[in-house]
């Protein structure tokens, strides 16, 4: 499967050495972000890079599995049960009852990707794109482009 390598901006302190190793110039962009035209996957800045920055993923995403009507009602129904635990935690003082709140938040984000309903060619992330592109939004319209729903 072919790869790509991509930087997280978060974690990068800018030492750079991915520039020394890179053969093809991909990692050395004006604005940080790997050029992907030009980027083999060989992963040689993934193994130079000291701050565990940059990681391989696949080029291109497999197509979605279908899930039945079953499994889309028991996701629902457990994402439900942890946006509620969120609205309550919300709802409390202290650092315990945010740390809850969140955790809660997670949970159910972790639930939606894991199902696909996250995934970035998906319909619902089609939709979502495609709704803050009608409002202008160049980078959504630009993500739509970039990206084909496979569902
Ligand atoms: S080697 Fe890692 S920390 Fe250094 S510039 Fe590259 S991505 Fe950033
Ligand atoms: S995977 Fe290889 S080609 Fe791609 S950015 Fe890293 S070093 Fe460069």
């Amino acid at each position: 499967m072919k790869k790509t390598a991509v930087r997280n901006l978060r974690l990068c302190t800018k030492e750079c050495l991915c520039l020394f190793v890179c053969p093809t110039g991909a990692a050395d962009t004006e604005n940080s972000i790997i050029d992907a035209e030009k980027c083999t996957g060989c992963g040689r800045c993934v193994e130079a890079c000291a701050s565990s920055a940059i990681y391989l993923v696949p080029a291109e995403y497999p197509p979605q599995q279908k899930h039945d009507d079953d499994v889309l009602s028991a996701m629902n129904t457990f994402v439900t049960s942890k946006l509620e635990a969120e609205h309550t935690a919300s709802a409390l003082p202290d650092r315990f009852a945010r740390a809850l709140e969140r955790s809660n938040r997670i949970m159910a984000e972790d639930l939606l990707r894991e199902s696909g309903y996250m995934l970035p060619q998906s319909r619902n992330a089609k939709k979502f794109l495609k709704e803050h592109a009608e409002k202008g939004n160049e980078r959504a319209e630009k993500l739509l482009k970039m990206i084909k729903a496979n569902e």
